[in-house]
């Protein structure tokens, strides 16, 4: 069985119908963002589901794990190119991760979050014009187990194609996550132009994800020895005791 299991979506041919956002009842899709299917909660996507694929029209849906003899049944079919056994198609695609502590709350997360996303809508349509697949996912790091799976040091976190679009972690207070964890949480500021956001601008984020494709960017690979930050590690434990119903008393 796959370790990891959700659907990638092909958006140079999906036709934003909306039907894979409406098929699936585990709320893997980001419903605010239908009828565009963007994959915000992969991890609670039914491992080996093809639900959303076989109904997809375009054939736009595949999934990451896929280990069985599946095929998106509406595709068209494509003339074969080189790279028959599939490294061509591996070598061309790029995978933007968006990953995120809260996105109910949590000010520094959510405006993030709405600038990726028009980011993403202006440099998909040209990514893909050059010849890349675009894969776009957004998940919220919502237990300690989840951040070590993702070697998550620091909320938020872009990658593209695993690698942190950031050359380090630099953070300041998070209001908002200290009132979710009810304890003192630092959370990711981004330089840029020697100023400091708790919220990237536009001109930055489409930069950085360019330079990571197709520049020379330096990049700062979280891979090796990994330990969940203690920070993180105050802030699930926090949660953990702000969402118990004793309130700190038995946890
Ligand atoms: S594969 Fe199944 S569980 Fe996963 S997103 Fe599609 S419909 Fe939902
Ligand atoms: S069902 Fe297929 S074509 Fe329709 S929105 Fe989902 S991925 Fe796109």
């Amino acid at each position: 069985m796959a370790k990891t299991w959700y659907p990638m979506i092909d958006y140079t041919i999906c036709t934003e119908c909306g039907l894979c956002v409406a098929k699936c009842p585990h709320e893997v899709y980001d419903k605010a963002k239908a009828p565009s299917p963007v994959v915000r909660r992969p991890e609670s996507c039914v491992d080996h589901c093809h639900g959303c694929g076989n109904r997809c029209p375009a054939g736009a849906i595949t999934y990451v794990g896929e280990d069985t003899e599946w095929t998106p049944p509406n595709r068209a079919p494509q003339e074969e190119e080189d790279g028959a056994c599939g490294c061509k198609d591996m070598e061309k695609m790029i995978v933007i991760d968006y990953l995120y502590l809260d996105l109910e709350t949590c000010e520094r997360c959510i405006g993030t979050d709405q600038v990726l996303d028009e980011v993403m809508m202006t440099l998909t349509p040209a990514i893909s014009m050059v010849g890349y697949k675009v894969v776009y996912n957004k998940t919220e790091m919502k237990t300690a187990a989840i951040a070590e799976q993702y070697k998550f040091l620091s909320s938020p976190t872009i990658r593209v194609n695993g690698r942190d679009i950031c050359q380090s972690v630099s953070e300041n207070n998070c209001g908002c996550c200290s009132e979710i964890s009810q304890t003192d949480v630092d959370c990711r500021v981004f330089e840029y132009d020697e100023k400091t956001y708790e919220i990237p601008p536009k001109e930055m984020l489409a930069k950085d994800i360019l330079n990571m494709i197709f520049g020379s960017a330096d990049v700062f690979c979280s891979c090796q020895e990994y330990v969940l930050p203690e920070n993180l590690k105050e802030f699930f434990d926090g949660k953990n005791r702000s969402d118990c119903s004793c309130k700190g008393d038995c946890c």
